[in-house]
């Protein structure tokens, strides 16, 4: 009973082909796909003149400070 040397070198690569496609499936796993950009902006009235700006800048029509709420 026993291994020959090819069995052995086959058995091997085997499991280092394996290991590393598992590792590479871990690795980008690990990664959340974060797509960057599309997000949901929050509006808030504008307590002056009623334009919907988004929330924590400055009004562009009157300047008015930021609001939440509304
Ligand atoms: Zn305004």
């Amino acid at each position: 009973m026993g291994l020959s040397f090819t069995q052995i070198l086959f058995t091997v690569v085997v499991v280092v082909a394996v290991w590393r496609v598992v590792t590479f499936f871990e690795r980008r796993r690990a990664r959340p796909p974060v797509r960057g950009g599309r997000r949901a902006v929050d509006v808030a009235k504008c307590p002056r003149c009623g334009t919907y700006v988004p929330t924590g800048e400055p009004c562009p029509h009157c300047g008015g400070g930021p609001e939440r709420g509304g």
